[in-house]
């Protein structure tokens, strides 16, 4: 039973709310770690963290003091003056990534319209022709404009129309594809190192490294929408990291802010002068408050223990998954995936699964083709992912 509280909540959400979302029927209060509260005080395992967004769980005390300490100095000082944090934070994401420069800026498709800006920008003068960017048929990258041009999924697209020019969809991880697609009139090459949300698809092993030698041997940029897969996700740092291969430029959001709105865009040398002052900008970008908070997701997930850490859950996650995949081969298509982002997929559409998961305690999320996303806190514990998996065992039977 609801409460009046929780009702009226919900009735006043239906009332003013745009009905762009269908979010669960309840209203969080409050978590921790990959706990959450409802405001009634039920309490539910998050095999999602608000879409891989809260990096070290919820109610994490030490990063509410970095927090609430940095809000007390200043919480925001624009484009026209430098914060600390901010520079701190820059500093750092430069060090971890192997790139030069750092754009801020507040989401994952404000991180991926500045690519594609770079992308535009960087022939525009040399050879204005040169605007193409090449992407992928299941990739997402965002609400805007630029971002929903940037995929091939009509979901995104259908009733926008007309969208921007010069995007070439080809399928993802197939090589020959890509070289087929690309000419002179290549600016870029735009890619998720793992799908996300086109059903969390890993792509063959080699498949960034022969992207980079296309990149290279062509002029065309690499450009990796890492929002999803960044900042731990994958059990390294980046995810081009498990292919030693660095991208021109990387869009980061999601996880870094560890639940704050935080994007950035990373960009290497050779363009890190292309959107100089005054082509772009954003006026949060930067914001003290976001960059704290993201300073200490990194200073905290960036260390090899805590990857470590990342990457041994992941495979005990793997090894239960598969377990579950064989024990229900009618239910169970297939299980890939990586660090502590997995996708289970269904043989067929899930049906009330996620309804029946929530009334067990359990919150998951359905993405790509009746794809089950697991992407928890990556603090998750032992425990909670074992609870979360003996409730996914118990609705399979
Ligand atoms: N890129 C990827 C890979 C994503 O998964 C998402 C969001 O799910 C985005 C971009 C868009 O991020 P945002 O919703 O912060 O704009």
């Amino acid at each position: 039973m609801q409460s009046d509280n929780q009702a009226a909540l919900l009735r006043a959400a239906n009332q003013y709310m745009l009905r762009n979302y269908r979010p669960f029927p309840l209203v969080i209060k409050k978590g921790h770690g990959a706990t959450l509260i409802d405001v009634e005080g039920n309490e539910y395992i998050d095999l999602v963290a608000g879409i891989a967004v809260a990096s070290l769980g919820h109610g994490n005390q030490e990063l509410s003091e970095v927090i609430s300490a940095q809000s007390k100095e200043i919480l925001h000082s624009s484009n026209i003056m430098l914060n600390q944090p901010e520079i701190e934070l820059a500093r750092m994401l430069c060090e971890l990534s192997g790139l030069q420069r750092v754009f801020f800026c507040n989401s994952g498709a404000e991180a991926n319209e500045a690519m594609i800006k770079l992308a535009r920008r960087v022939y525009s003068v040399e050879d204005p022709e040169r605007y193409e960017i090449i992407c992928m048929s299941k990739a997402f990258h965002g609400r805007t404009l630029g971002t929903i041009s940037a995929t091939g999924q009509e979901k995104y697209r259908n009733g926008f129309g007309p969208l921007l020019p010069g995007f070439k969809v080809i399928p993802f991880g197939d090589v020959n594809a890509l070289k087929q697609a690309v000419n002179k009139k290549t600016a870029a090459v735009l890619l998720e190192p793992i799908l996300g949300e086109g059903g969390v698809i890993v792509p063959p092993d080699g498949y960034l490294k022969e992207v980079r030698s296309i990149c290279d041997s062509t002029g065309a940029l690499m450009l990796l929408d890492e929002v999803q897969t960044g900042v731990g996700r994958s059990g390294l740092l980046f995810a081009y990291q498990h292919e030693d291969v660095i991208p021109d430029a990387i869009a980061l959001a999601k996880g870094l802010g560890g639940g704050l709105p935080i994007g950035a865009m990373l960009v290497r040398e050779p363009f890190a002068n292309v959107l100089n002052f005054p082509t772009h900008g954003s006026t949060f970008g930067g914001n003290a408050v976001a960059c704290a908070a993201a300073g200490f997701v990194l200073k905290t997930v960036g260390t090899p223990v805590f990857l470590e850490h990342v990457r041994a859950l992941g495979s005990k996650l793997s090894f239960s998954l598969n377990a579950l995949a064989r024990k229900y081969p009618h239910i169970i298509r297939e299980v890939r995936g990586r660090g502590l982002f997995y996708g289970l997929q269904f043989i067929s559409e899930p049906g009330d699964f996620k309804e029946r998961a929530l009334a067990k305690g359990l919150i998951v999320n359905f993405c790509g083709d009746c794809v089950m996303r697991i992407a928890p806190p990556l603090v998750i514990s032992e425990h909670e992912l074992e609870k979360a998996l003996s409730i996914m065992d118990e609705l399979m039977q």
